[in-house]
């Protein structure tokens, strides 16, 4: 039988507590972790501080099997990771001669290090040494005690890169199971509802098992399998998968598709076609979500924020007419705005927003919630009308996103 390891992460930096930097490294921990079944039970954030970062290491050795800390690698005296984790499992500082000699090919660069960054190739005696391929300081994993200790640099894409190439694959060799995972993405219902419809089999559920996760926007189901081999957790998805997406119905809008942008990405890029967006209400959110994804630039010509009706009228071409006569949020606007978008683009196809995202009604008496999704290729221009309710701004301008990206997704499908 195997062992369930459970995980506490350690952040170490003042400036998290103070709030000046989000902890975005324990999310990624946690996220690359339950992807490979390792159980999170704790994340622990403190500053730069020996005595208090001891205590914790205290805590941590008591509830969990694995302690990960992340930050204080560096060569600044409050990084301190190190030299407190290995006083802990009483383990020597040695010199590894793999990192020295990557710090003297830095000074043969012509880089200057001082004599603080040589302590960095200082590592606890025995452990693996996780070479840092974006930085300096290198992390590094041991075993002592029952416990394993990872130690990942604060620097955010540092502590990413070297959790995918070194600490993960450390991490999934401790065990001999195989743990498979997939995810059914959900649009239009959120987390509460799906944990209601599935409630009771959630809580029966060991293995496989399952967990809904909230998105900005939509909402991600969870299954995963545990098993000798990949095939044989793979086996025991299957009927769950089908029995879940069932049970959804059209809400499930793809398996292990990371986000719906990413599944319009990728089907411009299988028709090699290419977008554009004329957001009104949206402000530029259809723009930032689609170029969060790597490779956007292959497939989005770029958007134009026209919040204004002279901005519509100037650089989208919508007729001053047409903005006089049904208003800015009306199916004509959108319809005009998409067409106006994609010929300024020269993209293949283009969408449009324009709806009332509130506190209040728009002066035509558009009730808050009010949305026009237009959708414009050189045959067909098209725009269909949104009713999302008194929510909040954020709550429209994210759903009207989605719903652009949706409409782009099923018209893409049909192309
Ligand atoms: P360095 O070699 O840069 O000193 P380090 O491992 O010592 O790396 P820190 O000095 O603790 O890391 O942090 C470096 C920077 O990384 C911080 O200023 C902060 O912007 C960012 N950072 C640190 N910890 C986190 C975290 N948990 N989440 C997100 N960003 C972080």
């Amino acid at each position: 039988m195997s062992k369930t390891y459970n995980t506490e992460i350690i952040s170490v930096g003042t400036e998290l507590l103070l709030g000046h930097v989000t902890n975005t490294d324990a999310r990624d921990v946690s996220e690359l972790l339950s992807k490979i079944g390792i159980n999170v039970l704790y994340h622990t954030v403190v500053g730069d501080n020996p005595q208090r970062l001891e205590d914790c290491v205290k805590i941590a050795r008591e509830r969990a099997d694995i302690i990960i800390t992340t930050g204080g690698l560096g060569p600044t005296c409050d990084d301190l990771t190190k030299e407190i984790l290995a006083r802990a499992f009483d383990a020597k500082l040695v010199e590894d001669k793999r990192e020295m000699d990557t710090l003297y090919d830095y000074i043969n660069l012509g880089k200057k290090l001082t004599d603080n960054n040589f302590r960095q190739a200082l590592l606890p005696e025995g452990c693996t040494v996780f070479h840092n391929t974006a930085g300096t300081a290198p992390g590094c994993a041991f075993e002592k005690d029952g416990k394993v200790v990872v130690m990942l640099p604060g620097p955010p894409k540092e502590c990413r890169i070297m959790l995918e190439k070194s600490a993960i694959p450390y991490l999934r060799q401790l065990s001999d199971e195989k743990i498979v995972s997939h995810t059914i993405n959900i649009f239009g219902i959120g987390e509460s509802a799906v944990d209601d419809i599935f409630a009771g089999e959630m809580n029966a559920m060991t293995n496989p098992s399952m967990a809904p996760y909230a998105k900005e926007c939509d909402c991600l189901l969870k299954v995963t399998a545990k098993a000798h081999t990949e095939a044989e957790a793979e086996e025991m998805l299957r009927p769950v998968m089908a029995e879940v997406q069932e049970k959804l119905g059209e809400v499930v809008y793809g398996v292990d598709v990371d986000c719906i942008e990413q599944s319009v990405l990728k089907l411009l890029r299988e028709k090699n076609m290419t977008f554009a967006a004329a957001e009104s209400c949206t402000g530029g959110l259809i723009a930032k979500r689609i170029t969060d994804v790597p490779g956007a630039s292959l497939v989005f010509m770029g958007g134009v924020v026209s919040y204004t009706d002279t901005v519509k009228h100037r650089v989208l071409g919508v007729p001053a007419e047409m903005l006089e006569e049904y208003g800015a949020v009306s199916a004509p606007v959108a319809r005009a705005m998409a067409e106006g978008a994609r010929k300024a683009t020269t993209a293949d196809l283009a969408v449009s927003v324009t709806g009332v995202a509130g506190p209040d009604r728009d002066e035509r008496g558009n009730a808050v919630g009010t949305v026009f999704i237009g959708f414009s290729t050189p045959e067909e221009t098209v725009a269909e009308r949104f009713d999302f309710g008194e929510k909040s701004r954020a709550e429209i301008r994210a759903l009207s996103a989605e719903e652009a990206f949706k409409l782009l997704e099923e018209k893409l499908k049909e192309a």
